[in-house]
């Protein structure tokens, strides 16, 4: 039976599941959860509630779902839709999973690991290092983001090519549902064809359908060579041969391939000290692409090193650096992962998450580039990104000295001409950031009907009360 309780009632029920500790209320304490990473919205919450074990977070829920409380799970916070923010109304509470750290266990043989949802994701790679193992999720958050807002907003990052998104390296999950219940299948099985795959709809589900409290991840053997270089490509569609060129004389052994316009190097090397230009020249655009193996013994150098002298020959590049030592490979990475940082520097940016047919990524690029061009030729184009999975970052930056409204107050126009040339050439609105609240509106334009009547169906089913993360991804019903 659901009774809608007022936030002081509220407070003590918590309360009595906490304790007064987890509890948070006081407005400086709570202040940055309730604003977003890139500070698009702010909401208010009844409190923060900070759980410290699977049996609180299932107590909380049942308590939410029996008053009719919307609950906004938050990680890191770092996600750039808003999902984890909650709304104006004072009748949410914000779920941190900051408490639930811990890594249950670590299997090199079975390579897995099971990790609560609040486990910062470089600590899980410096786990996974420690028994000599790897786990390839990468991403530029990795300092602050969370393993469970990682497969909450089925993350890519750096490593894609090679060992696929986040829903690719879950073997499991624990779930606490809408209702309470706990979901779980970390047994870290890589075969189980009991029946529909549940795991997967709370991947990608940005906190709608249910609380991930743990999972149970992949391994894989270490990298034990690497081969980096920073080459000068002649335009985008040359990337692209590139890219197929490194797939194919590598033997798959290409782990990143990432594209950078010589806008970001221009960007990065002003704002962010220390980073420098790694090649001689200045050039349209460059890649930054990486081999990895596991066998010491492969000679990833040289495999480069001929790759890219085959490409320069048959007219692909004109220029590449290969990472003499790791203080070099650090330096193009941290030119790479600096971009949105040094992006914040120079102004306020319209960015699209997008993901296209690599085919289709050329044309695009020259398409929605020469748009930019000649409808707002005051902004700079920053157009970079995971090439090598189809996406690309195409944000439009406000020069330094502009005026930064200027261009935010053309972004409903130029979001709807860059999704309409996405979705014209089969592409997606959104490669690997999610919906959160900022492409609601979004979602339903360009999903096929059929799509969004099953995931409101599906939210129903698991949610019927609609407490789980209302008005993200889906409007509230
Ligand atoms: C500098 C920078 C670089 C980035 N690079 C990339 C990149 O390369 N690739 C990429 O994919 N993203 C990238 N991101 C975006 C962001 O880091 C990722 O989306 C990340 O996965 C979010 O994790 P989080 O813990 O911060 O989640 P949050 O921001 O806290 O939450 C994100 C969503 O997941 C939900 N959620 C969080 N935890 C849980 C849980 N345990 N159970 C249920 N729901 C939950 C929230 O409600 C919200 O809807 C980048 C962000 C920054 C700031």
């Amino acid at each position: 039976m659901a009774t809608e309780v007022t936030p002081k009632v509220a407070l003590a029920g918590f309360r009595r599941i906490l304790g007064a500790d987890a509890v948070l209320t006081d407005r400086d304490a709570i202040a940055p959860c309730l604003t977003d990473h890139r500070k698009l919205y702010e909401g208010t919450a009844l409190a923060v509630l900070r759980p410290g074990s699977v049996d609180e977070v299932s107590q909380l829920l049942a308590f939410c779902n029996g008053t009719r409380i919307g609950v906004v799970p938050q990680g890191g916070n770092t996600g750039y839709c808003g999902g984890a923010t909650p709304d104006g109304s004072g009748r949410q509470v914000v779920l941190s999973l900051a408490r639930l750290a811990r890594l249950r266990s670590i299997d090199a043989t079975n390579h897995s690991m099971i990790a609560e949802a609040g486990c910062i994701l470089a600590n899980l790679q410096r786990e996974a290092e420690a028994v000599d193992r790897y786990f390839p999720l990468s991403l530029g958050s990795e300092g602050s983001c969370q393993v469970g807002g990682n497969l909450s907003t089925n993350a890519g990052g750096l490593n894609v090519l090679r060992y696929g998104m986040a829903r690719d390296l879950a073997l499991g999950l624990e779930v606490v549902l809408a209702d309470g219940r706990v979901l779980s299948s970390l047994g870290g099985l890589r075969k189980d064809n009991t029946g529909y795959d549940l795991k997967s709809l709370f991947i990608g589900a940005e906190g709608t359908l249910g609380v991930i409290t743990a999972a149970c991840l992949k391994l894989f053997p270490r990298p034990r060579a690497v081969a980096t270089a920073f080459v000068a490509v002649r335009s985008v569609a040359a990337a692209v041969d590139l890219l197929n060129l490194l797939r194919e004389a590598s033997g798959d052994r290409l782990s990143s391939f990432e594209l950078i316009p010589h806008v970001a190097i221009e960007l990065t090397t002003r704002h962010i000290p220390g980073v420098a230009q790694p090649l001689a020249g200045e050039y349209p655009w460059c890649v930054l692409c990486e081999l990895g193996s596991a066998r010491a013994a492969d000679p990833l150098d040289s495999m480069l090193e001929n790759a890219l002298r085959d490409a320069m020959d048959g007219g692909l590049l004109d220029d590449a650096a290969l990472a003499q030592n790791e203080r070099q490979r650090a330096a193009f990475w941290r030119l790479r992962e600096s971009i949105p940082e040094a992006q914040r520097h120079e102004g306020a940016s319209l960015k699209h998450d997008i993901a296209l047919p690599i085919a289709s990524l050329a044309r695009f690029v020259d398409e929605a580039s020469a748009w930019i061009a000649s409808n707002l030729p005051e902004a700079m184009l920053v157009a970079y990104g995971h090439v090598g999975d189809g996406n690309l970052h195409f944000n439009v930056n406000a020069r330094a000295g502009t005026d930064p409204l200027r261009l935010v107050a053309r972004a409903d126009e130029v979001q709807r001409v860059v999704h309409d040339l996405v979705a014209s050439l089969g592409g997606s609105i959104s490669a690997e950031h999610g919906i959160g609240r900022l492409k609601v509106p979004e979602l339903e334009r360009y999903a096929p009907p059929a799509k969004l009547d099953l995931m409101r169906a599906i939210k129903h089913a698991l949610d019927p009360n609609g407490i789980m993360n209302p008005g993200k991804v889906l409007r509230s019903a």
